[in-house]
């Protein structure tokens, strides 16, 4: 037996990005069938399947037992009143069912249960309905995206989940569109594009539903995209508006007037529009039903670099902002920018809790975000107000948030523009979209965050490449850094699970754990915590002081967030098990050794034993012999490192969601220049990379990989076996 071993202390995932996701609501309708105590799956096929609305969602603490909406409800608090399992028998939690999405991908999505059904998603936008007592398959759905525009995914071929409305199921497929699903029998109602197909957008998110609208962004600012939201009709799929989130083209007219403020704060020597400013709203929403309010967090600039994005500076919203909005005509109330002139890939798409907290006397409604920069913010989400925002992980790019302007005020010694510098947090973040969860109980977040660094640099001579990676990072600088860096004591990096009093803005307990991605976050009023990890294992902690009290081997990865539910009296456990995500390049966790095969895995007390994996051989094979001079190699590193890196990993040590080059069969090793080059994996994802690298750097990739490989398999042969 041998561990996954980490040969390389600086490097792992440096990129690692985000993307989209969610929320629901409405108030004004009557349900069609609303009931106290969900019954079972049987009784409820027919005509009055998945009947939701707002008044329902609203009213979701009324029913307990389901959980309607991406995060429980409107709220998104992601905290379940039932105690049926709880702090004192949590202990006896043992496995209900398990289902099988036939994926090897990344699974992130929260699912979905409704009076004894179960939708949620996998892999590639797939859709399942299952009976949520038994795992018995009632429906399934596949979009059939073409498998050559997982080129466009940052991280990973993902999707969060689905909204269920009134009979209907409404998901955002990877290549940019929404469909809606008939909820007694999964067929396509409608299916409508919401993107420019000749630009690399993606859909990752939940979509949201609010009083008949569907809401839904995208994503796609690491390869160059103009992010924006869409309110599309729930019965037609037609257009109700759109709201861009950072200005176009300066010779054109605004197409709302909000863009008139933003475009006040971006220079226009670096032509943005034509790569598309970034922005991209690819994850969390929430919304008041009492304000009718719709918030927003939008994402990074594109390209990344901000002396390129807009030269001579300039604040250029909507980047890293939360974006107050009138859900029914699109319109802005209120804005707050978390990363003035982000630089950094510090997205503000993650996720948003609503709740009332006692502030200085007075009962305040607020906001609080966690998002990438490092900072937990809370807002007063009636006008935007900055209340308070302090550091929840190491941050060095920032001394602090100046609370008079609302603005963090840069430490000038991080400056990227002509350095390579090691910054905290990662463009990971230090919290990524993992869902957190608030506990009304103990008054405290949980935050699945990670201390990480990210290395930073300004290429001068940047040029747009469509149809890859433009983050404006100059790669040549970058693979000379991975190579003097390379073995050298870095900072440390590891991921934690952390209690976070907002109100006094402090650590109140954290776990830490060796995987950087970890997943979301579910809280029940039986003080209890439940997180699944990046090294396989579903844990639950009791919620008010962080002991273990539970834990379950799973022998996969977990990102997705776990949720709960009953179905004929009866409590349940739910959690997709599949690595991934922004892992997608992280070298860790258990997929050497099992594989990572996308499971929905839920728990109920007295359950039974999870069903091993099989092992598998996790050695490096003996790769083939090549010939390579130093230059050869060396340009065999800068390539890899500008355009194999964001997928198979920092020194090709690949995580195995993606190939992991150094295990490649000798069949790949002889074909490998018609997978470069002439794009034989096409089918499999694997596009072609022939635009940009000649016959010559096929050589020289090939050969640094097996020059990686062979370090690999010395390292590893040199590394005591780890004791049973
Ligand atoms: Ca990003």
């Amino acid at each position: 037996m041998k561990t996954h071993l980490k040969t390389v202390k600086f490097g792992i995932g440096l990129f690692a990005l985000g993307m989209l996701a969610v929320l629901p609501a409405c108030s004004d309708e009557k349900a069609d069938t609303k009931t106290a105590e969900p019954q079972s799956f049987a009784e409820h096929v027919g005509e009055t399947t998945g009947r939701m609305d707002g008044a329902r969602i609203a009213a979701a603490d009324d029913e307990p037992g389901n959980w309607l909406a991406h995060g429980r409800t409107y709220d998104e608090q992601r905290y379940s009143p039932l105690t049926m399992i709880n702090d004192q028998n949590v202990g006896d939690l043992g496995l209900a069912w398990s289902f099988d999405t036939d994926t090897t991908r990344g699974l992130e999505a929260s699912p979905i249960v409704v009076d004894g059904v179960m939708y949620f998603t996998g892999s590639w936008s797939t859709v399942f309905a299952v009976n949520a007592k038994t795992g018995e398959e009632l429906w399934s759905y596949d979009p059939e995206v073409p498998r050559p525009w997982g080129k466009n995914a940052c991280c990973d071929v993902v999707n969060r989940g689905v909204a269920v409305w009134k009979g209907k199921v409404y998901v955002g497929t990877i290549d940019g569109r929404l469909v809606a699903l008939d909820a007694v029998d999964g067929s396509v109602v409608w299916d409508i594009n919401t993107i420019d197909r000749s630009k690399p957008y993606t859909i990752t998110g939940a979509p949201r539903i609010i009083k008949d609208k569907v809401i839904i962004g995208n994503g796609g600012a690491e390869l160059g995209v103009r992010g924006y939201f869409t309110a599309y009709d729930v019965a037609t799929g037609k257009q109700a508006w759109r709201f861009y989130t950072v200005p176009g083209n300066p010779d054109e007219p605004f197409e709302h007037k909000e863009l008139e403020m933003a475009a006040e704060t971006w220079t226009t020597e670096g032509k943005y529009w034509e790569i598309g400013g970034g922005g991209t709203v690819w994850d969390s929403m929430a919304y008041d039903p009492e304000l009718d309010l719709l918030y927003v967090g939008t994402g990074n600039g594109s390209p990344w670099n901000r002396y390129i994005r807009s030269p001579g500076g300039g604040d250029n919203l909507f980047l890293s902002s939360i974006l107050a909005i009138r859900p029914d005509s699109g319109e802005l109330v209120w804005h707050y920018q978390t990363t003035p002139g982000d630089s950094w890939d510090y997205t503000a798409t993650q996720h948003m809790i609503l709740n009332e907290i006692e502030w200085e006397g007075e009962q305040r409604k607020v906001l609080m975000q966690a998002p990438k920069n490092g900072f937990f913010y809370i807002l007063d989400r009636v006008t935007g107000e900055l209340l308070s925002a302090e550091k929840y992980v190491t941050v060095t790019w920032a001394t602090h948030v100046d609370m008079e302007t609302g603005k963090p005020v840069e430490d000038p010694a991080m400056s990227m523009e002509n350095a390579t510098q090691v910054i905290f947090p990662a463009p990971a973040g230090g919290h990524n979209w993992h869902p957190m969860a608030y506990s009304p109980d103990t008054g405290l977040v949980y935050i699945p965050a990670r201390e990480y660094f990210g290395v930073y640099n300004t290429d001068k001579n940047f040029k747009e490449e469509r149809g890859k990676w433009n983050l404006g990072v100059d790669w040549d600088a970058y693979a000379e850094f991975l190579k003097v860096a390379e073995g050298m004591e870095a900072p440390p990096a590891f991921g934690m699970l952390l209690a976070w009093d907002p109100v006094k803005q402090e650590k109140v307990w954290s776990v830490e754990m060796p995987t950087l991605a970890n997943g979301g976050v579910l809280t029940t009023a039986g003080n209890l915590v439940f997180q699944g990890t990046g090294d396989g294992k579903f844990v639950a902690y009791a919620a008010d002081d962080g002991t273990p009290l539970w834990a379950a081997p799973v022998q996969t990865g977990m990102i997705a967030p776990p949720i709960t539910y009953t179905v004929d009296g009866e409590q349940y456990v739910a959690i997709q098990a599949g690595y991934g995500g922004i892992g997608v390049t992280m070298s860790e966790g258990p997929i050497s050794k099992y594989g990572n095969d996308g499971r929905m895995l839920v728990f109920k007390l007295g359950g039974g034993d999870l069903p091993a994996l099989a092992e598998r051989d996790d050695s490096i094979p003996e790769p083939p012999a090549i010939e390579a001079t130093e230059a050869q190699l060396s340009n065999g590193a800068v390539k890899f490192t500008k355009y194999c890196m964001v997928c198979h990993g920092a020194y090709a040590v690949g995580s195995g969601v993606v190939a992991d080059l150094r295990r490649m069969t000798p069949e790949t090793h002889d074909v490998f220049g018609e997978i470069v080059l002439n794009g034989l994996y096409e089918e499999k994802g694997m596009v072609s990379f022939g635009d940009w690298l000649s016959e010559e750097d096929a050589h020289d990739l090939h050969a640094y990989i097996i020059e990686r490989s062979n370090i690999s398999r010395a390292a590893l042969a040199a590394t005591p076996e780890p004791a049973p």
